[in-house]
């Protein structure tokens, strides 16, 4: 008999704590209840990470109170948090708030309990009448209750009878009437239907991917399978069908999209193909409520495929096949909070907990995953071919210098793009064009003197707003008025520099006086369906040209699109970040992903500086392996991952002093234990100097064994005390280098 429970407390200092268990509670104390646990003075919420015969202290003190009896953190979620906590460098207790929900944790939100009405007792037909004329209106209330003959909710029944609560009342304080109370599911999509759709017969690519994958779900093989099919290619069909026989075989499946492509679209892909009710959605705008009865309904069994954004990696299915990460090479897998965990590399972690099937799938794998299945790590799939042997769009670069020369200066829409847009308004074609940048203008420069108006809080200059008549920072959303006069030398030439969405949309609209356009980006979309108006006025044709952000690049699917223009493709190109060349032809391979998906040819222009770059040029003759032998010889010489792991330690404070002073403090205890094989940066401030009020230092470590670099580091730091203003995190396989 095991008499303790040790549990990792919900506060951040906490430490693994031994309890014994009441008598009463005997039995009924599992690994993964949560329970309250008395510490000091106060009792806490606690998760039972083991169970014990002998306590690490004598006489421990005894669980106060049981939460839930059922265990809330299965097996595999606990050894997965436990994974993450030493690779990510964070405490237990910090990668158990990210595995469940701080609505389950918390366990203050039951289910939701609804009052159903049904009729007591048969009522001979002379004691109705009687009845009747006593009370004629709950006659005619228990009358309708009777001619239903069904259960109705209270709510239901006080409408569809056009009665008051009174009178429902009435008739239950006499008995004819029964309420019962039964548990309702809170469902995010309960007032929609969805039309069943049948499979596609696959072709030969598609049958084979399919065919590894069913094999792995069968062999609980958890060997990765990387299916690098381009757009258009019928991924998705592959992930349904996939799933559907991943049901057959009596297992459930999770899939991770990325935040960004979680669009009605998506869900609806797997309510049509799928019961309503075995799928479950988890995203960041469900209610406490409804994520809580999502939860609750994959907890139990009840619904067997999840599909979620990066959270949904901790989703808890039951009895896993198959779990399928979308557009693999989404940097939004990455979480930019601690723990900073990545999606992706936590479900290939999951798949080997729980011994199931994993598909990454991507129209550009990240070098990571590509690197992994080019050495036999993971298995390759390619579906090489558009379905429906479709073509690719046509990529035209268009050379913005020779723009320049001819008109003087730089337009937002080159004559050539703008020749093209104007024949598809002619053929009532439709056209995307895309920019990586919201808002007007990026920033307010004076001619005379220079000055640039900046967030006082960010090393950033601010973005003007046109709809809104404001500037605004677009890293922590400080908003200032636009000066008339430049603030420093009072020149009244203060001038708008550079461009956002909001003025492709104005010159497209000039352009085009009779076209419709319309915009969709992060400042469009701020009521909550405006993302699904626009794009059900896209699709049925309401719209002829429509600008947006990368909102728009992901996973849309218009067969009316021919043409698709990308305004800038120099945007993020020259950013100081190794991976800017990947993001780049990312990004462009996806956007052009848009275009010619019905079965009308589509073309693509992309507007650049650089037409000559490798990224663009790989791009633009979608040769992925092109792309990738040379970034990876790139990588290799200059020792970043695939490579190596990094580590950056970030350091910030409001006190610019203080936060370089702990940063080099940092840095010489790291250099005091520093292992063979482990390389240390110097501390220096981050490319973005100041961020909403911190000043911002960094160091980076490169490393070939990344968990013994994380637990070396994490111990370093334990060791040090900081001043409280000063904050330090560690970010292991860091994407944020700015
Ligand atoms: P990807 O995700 O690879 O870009 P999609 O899954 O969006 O591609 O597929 C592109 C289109 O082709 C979709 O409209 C899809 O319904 C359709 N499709 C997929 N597989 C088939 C098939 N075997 N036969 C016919 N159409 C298909
Ligand atoms: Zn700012």
């Amino acid at each position: 008999m095991q008499l303790y429970a040790r549990v990792i407390t919900d506060d951040p200092t906490a430490k693994e704590l031994d309890y014994s268990i009441p008598e009463s509670f005997t039995g009924k104390v599992h690994v993964g209840s949560r329970v309250k646990v008395p510490v000091r003075s106060r009792e806490i919420l606690a998760t039972v990470v083991a169970l014990v015969d002998t306590p690490s202290v004598p006489a421990p003190k005894c669980v106060a109170a049981l939460i839930s009896e059922s265990p809330i953190l299965n097996k595999s979620l606990l050894a997965l948090a436990r994974w993450m906590a030493e690779y990510y460098c964070c405490s237990v207790e910090a990668a158990i708030r990210s595995v469940l929900p701080q609505v389950i944790r918390k366990a203050e939100l039951g289910f939701k309990r609804e009052r159903i009405v049904s009729v007591n007792n048969a009522i001979a037909e002379e004691e109705f009448k009687k009845f009747a004329t006593k009370a004629p209106r709950q006659a005619e209330v228990l009358r309708f209750a009777i001619e239903v003959a069904e259960p109705l909710r209270w709510r239901e029944l006080q409408l569809r009878a056009a009665t008051t609560d009174r009178t429902i009342q009435h008739l239950v304080d006499r008995g004819l009437l029964r309420v019962e109370l039964e548990t309702a599911d809170r469902d995010p999509y309960a007032n929609e239907r969805f039309v069943q759709s049948t499979a596609f017969e696959l072709n030969s690519g598609q049958k084979q991917a399919l065919e590894i994958v069913v094999e792995s779900i069968k062999a609980k093989d958890s060997r990765p399978i990387l299916l690098h099919g381009i757009t258009g290619s019928g991924k998705t069909e592959v992930y349904l069908q996939a799933i559907d026989l991943c049901l057959r075989q009596g297992f459930s499946a999770l899939v991770l999209v990325p935040e960004i492509s979680l669009t009605p679209q998506t869900v609806e892909h797997f309510k049509m193909r799928f019961q309503s009710e075995l799928i479950a959605v988890l995203h960041s705008h469900l209610s406490a409520g409804e994520r809580h009865d999502e939860w609750h309904k994959l907890n139990s069994g009840r619904a067997r495929v999840a599909i979620g954004a990066r959270s949904a990696v901790f989703a808890p299915v039951q009895r896993l096949g198959l779990i399928v990460v979308d557009e693999e090479h989404e940097t939004s897998y990455k979480q930019e909070e601690a723990p900073r965990y990545h999606a992706r590399d936590l479900a290939v972690v999951r798949a080997q907990l729980d011994q199931c099937a994993i598909l990454l799938g991507s129209a550009t794998p990240s070098l990571e995953s590509y690197q992994n299945a080019k050495n036999g790590k993971y298995r390759l799939v390619h579906l090489a071919s558009r379905v429906d042997d479709r073509q690719l769009p046509l990529i035209r670069v268009v050379d913005m210098r020779q723009e320049y020369l001819k008109q003087k200066h730089l337009p937002l829409i080159s004559t050539t793009l703008a020749n093209a847009i104007e024949t598809r308004l002619a053929k009532k074609e439709q056209t995307i064009l895309f920019l990586n940048r919201r808002g007007f203008a990026t920033s307010l420069v004076c001619n005379q003197c220079g000055y640039v108006c900046e967030c006082p809080n960010c090393s950033v200059a601010l973005t003007f707003h046109l709809g809104e008549n404001r500037l605004k920072c677009h890293l922590c959303g400080h908003i200032a008025l636009a000066p008339r006069k430049c603030p420093k030398c009072s020149d009244p030439s203060i001038r708008f520099a550079g461009y956002g969405t909001e003025k492709v949309e104005g010159a497209t609209q000039k352009i085009f006086p009779s076209a419709t356009v319309a915009r969709m980006d992060a400042d469009s979309m701020t009521r909550k369906d405006a993302y699904r108006q626009i794009l059900q006025a896209f699709r049925i044709g309401k719209i002829d040209i429509l600008v947006g952000t990368q909102m728009i690049a992901k996973g849309l699917d218009f067969p009316n699109v021919t043409l698709v223009g990308i305004i800038n493709a120099d945007i993020g190109l020259h950013m100081p970040d190794f991976r800017a060349g990947e993001r780049t032809f990312q990004l462009l391979t996806q956007v052009a992903g848009r275009a010619g998906r019905g079965d009308m040819a589509g073309e693509v222009y992309v507007q650049s500086s650089t037409p000559f770059s490798p990224s663009i040029q790989f791009a633009r003759h979608h040769n992925f392996e092109g792309f990738w032998e040379q970034e990876i010889e790139f990588r290799e010489r200059c020792e970043y991952p695939p490579f190596v792991h990094l580590l950056m330690v970030h350091i910030r404070s409001e006190h610019q002093r203080r936060a370089q002073f702990t940063a080099e403090t940092i840095h010489r205890r790291i250099n005091d234990q520093l292992e063979a094989g482990v390389t240390l940066h110097p501390v220096v401030p981050a490319p973005i100097e100041r961020s909403k009020g911190y000043y911002r230092y960094q160091i980076l470590l490169r490393t070939k064994s990344i968990r013994r670099l994380s637990k070396n580091i994490r111990s370093t730091i334990e060791k040090l005390t900081f001043p409280d203003d000063v904050h330090v995190s560690v970010d292991v396989d860091p994407y944020q280098l700015l």
